[in-house]
């Protein structure tokens, strides 16, 4: 089984006489598999009217790791967090895009929004067709549940949330920039593994193929640090004059 391949079926590329498909980064769930046989777009390839030349494939995971589905370890954590006291605050550590399905299962579960850094906020709040409006239109089928939508004139919030308010019982703020509350010592952290294993262990993802960190941001030129940056722009875009 391959563990996150993705099979994306509008990345089908065909010309002279050749087609590939080249795969992105999801979890290749069997629902997702065979759903392939009726998508339209690669209908030909599934039904054997035609030929994949070559098939370019996130190979993460090509092992025989018994992976569980996603709808199976959400589940999972839910009956694990439904152990604990109705005023339990918790922390998901969110390090990488891909949790949009936990954000919400647990923000229903939980009855609570989520405390997001803005950084994060902002990256979601581009699923609106106006992300500076709360009553833009949604681009994508989790943007509503993630960062609202409107109906009837009226906008209603999504699950991610800037408010770090004592309502809020989840949060995914930022490891290094971590709002007050969830840095209290009696947060409960939830920390993300890709399955469990024959052996009771979980697979960690963080630095599994790289991506461990889309969703934290990281500052690219140290403030403060002008002149080395300068001295490296000019030694970079100023060829020493010839003698
Ligand atoms: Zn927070």
């Amino acid at each position: 089984m391959l563990g996150v391949a993705a099979w994306l079926p509008d990345t089908v590329i065909e010309g002279d006489g050749s087609a590939i498909l080249y795969t992105g980064d999801i979890r290749s769930e069997p629902w997702f598999v065979n759903s392939l046989s009726h998508n339209p777009n690669v209908v030909e390839f599934t039904h054997g009217l035609k030929t994949l030349d070559k098939v370019y494939l996130d190979t993460s995971f090509t092992k025989n790791v018994p992976f569980q589905t996603k709808a199976e370890g959400i589940a999972e954590l839910l009956r694990k967090v439904a152990q604990y006291p109705e005023d339990t605050i918790f922390h998901f550590q969110a390090w990488t895009y891909g949790y949009e399905d936990v954000w919400i299962a647990l923000s229903k579960a939980l009855k609570s929004q989520i405390h997001v850094d803005d950084y994060k906020l902002k990256v979601y709040s581009s699923l609106r067709a106006n992300e500076l409006s709360e009553y833009s239109n949604p681009i994508c089928p989790e943007a509503p549940a993630l960062v609202g939508f409107k109906c009837a004139n009226k906008a209603h919030a999504g699950c991610l949330t800037s408010s770090a308010s004592s309502r809020v019982r989840l949060h995914s703020c930022e490891k290094g920039n971590m709002c007050d509350a969830a840095k209290r010592p009696n947060v409960v952290r939830i920390v993300p593994i890709v399955a469990n294993l024959s052996d009771g262990t979980g697979l960690v993802e963080i630095g599994v193929g790289g991506g461990g960190d889309d969703l934290v941001k990281e500052t690219e030129i140290a403030q403060g640090d002008w002149p080395t940056f300068l001295k490296r722009f000019l030694v970079l875009k100023i060829p020493a004059r010839p003698r």
